[in-house]
């Protein structure tokens, strides 16, 4: 069965098409880092499903209702009424995207030295954590740890060793989940783990916070895959996991299917107080928080669209026939099959290239030069352990590629696209090389570094 896209294509934007040799000369002109190429050299952009969703003709009229008023919008109380419908918190402050709520949470709730403990905390986040003066933590369950598994809920927290964290010496500050755990390969969280942590977390008496950039696709996979859900409406799930919480940050450029947008919300009022304050110290008035009265109103209406039970599972089914695609054509990917990206393994796929080569920095470049397609490499090059000259000191646990796919961009036949390019590369993969690096900044590695294709 082909997945028919549940909706119709009413503006169209032209992709660039380009040839072998003009993608060479931009990956040379690039350093080897996809994150340096233009929007012009790119045919399908697989980088980042943040703040790439395409805007529904609604979204686009409530834009154009939408109140610039300073202080008190109409925009702020459509944006407000969905939010409480949504997550029933009573505080919620709207932000100009995640991170900015990872700050204002983290510096408001937690006193350093504290610790964050997670299913797995998202760079960004963690990063906060540490600014903060906190140690950042991440429990991921057992079954995170073996890629070809078809375990259905490998985003799960392991309950034991939050129960030995919360019990232990440390002060634990905080315990957050991240649906889904984008960090630990795009993976659901089960309501039934959200549950336990619900309990653990009352009987410490530490609050318990979501990061809940994925909460539409984490309640879809619920759905599909935990026994009891079936009857239940994606919409209803989500609900109910932002009840389990005492409050939530999120990224809404990801399930909030627009270009920028975040918040913060919680129950504790003496604690939303206090945000406040840092919010408009930093982002803006309680009703903006950074954003636009635009913003807002496409937000509170995509805050809608995405719990559209034919929207997800057309989603959903996307990603999996593009996993399924690639893995009859020769490369296998992180199992089972998430909904917001595809991470390949690269490892796998090109055993001749050493860690200390990067295998997924090399496919993810030669997805580049094969077919225009973009992506991130997740492996020795961003999370290994390098020295000042670029030598790889001790390499990450797996070399993927994440192919994140933006919502309701591409159709079909730009995955089938995609999955002959994998094939094509699949077909002879000895011929891809490993690369080298010639600069290696202190910060931010990955975004700044120049790399250069290793002959040895
Ligand atoms: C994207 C993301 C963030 C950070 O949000 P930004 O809007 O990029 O600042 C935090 N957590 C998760 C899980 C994310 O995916």
């Amino acid at each position: 069965m082909p997945i028919m896209e549940p909706y119709r294509i009413k503006v169209v934007e032209p992709i660039p098409i380009t040839t072998r040799p003009y993608r060479e000369k931009a990956m040379a002109r690039a350093g080897y880092n996809p994150f340096n190429l233009t929007a012009e050299d790119v045919t399908i952009d697989f980088l980042s499903d943040s703040g790439t969703n395409a805007l529904s003709a609604e979204q686009q009229a409530a834009g154009m209702r939408a109140d610039e008023t300073y202080a008190g919008a109409r925009s702020f109380f459509r944006f407000k009424d969905v939010v409480s419908e949504l997550t029933g918190y009573e505080h919620m402050f709207p932000v100009h995207q995640g991170r900015a709520a990872e700050r204002i949470l983290f510096t408001t709730l937690l006193k350093p030295g504290q610790v964050s403990v997670s299913n797995t905390h998202f760079d960004t986040t963690r990063a906060n954590v540490e600014m903060a003066g906190c140690v950042a933590r991440d429990l991921p369950c057992q079954e995170a740890a073996d890629l070809d598994s078809d375990a259905p809920f490998k985003g799960d927290i392991d309950l034991e060793a939050l129960r030995g964290a919360l019990a232990g010496p440390d002060d634990v500050g905080v315990v957050l989940m991240t649906i889904t755990n984008n960090g630990g390969g795009g993976q659901p969280v089960s309501m039934a783990n959200l549950e336990a942590v619900a309990k653990l977390a009352a009987e410490f008496g530490v609050p318990f916070f979501l990061d809940a950039a994925r909460f539409a696709e984490n309640a879809w996979l619920v759905n599909q895959r935990e026994p009891g859900y079936r009857d239940v409406s994606p919409r209803e799930i989500a609900r109910k996991a932002f009840a389990l919480a005492d409050g939530c940050v999120a990224s809404l450029k990801k399930d909030g299917i627009v270009h920028i947008g975040g918040m913060l919300a919680m129950r504790d009022p003496e604690l939303a107080k206090r945000c406040e304050l840092v919010l408009i110290a930093t982002e803006g008035f309680r009703t903006y928080g950074g954003l636009s009265g635009r913003d807002l109103d496409m937000l509170a209406q995509g805050l809608l669209e995405v719990t559209e039970p034919t929207y997800l599972r057309a989603r959903a089914e996307a990603t999996a026939y593009l996993a399924d695609q690639a893995r009859l054509g020769g490369v296998d990917s992180v199992r089972p099959a998430g909904v917001h990206a595809l991470y390949l393994n690269a490892g796998r796929l090109l055993p001749h290239i050493p860690p200390e080569r990067f295998p997924g920095h090399a496919l993810a470049c030669e997805l580049y030069l094969a077919g225009g397609i973009r992506c991130a490499e997740l492996g020795s090059l961003y999370l290994g352990e390098l020295d000042d000259d670029g030598n790889l000191l001790k390499p990450a646990p797996y070399e993927l590629v994440r192919m994140a796919i933006p919502r309701r961009v591409y159709t079909q036949s730009h995955l089938e696209y995609v999955a002959e390019v994998l094939t094509g590369i699949a077909k002879a993969p000895e011929k891809v090389p490993g690369y080298r690096l010639t600069e290696v900044p202190k910060l931010l590695r990955h975004f700044n570094c120049r790399l250069e294709q290793a002959s040895d």
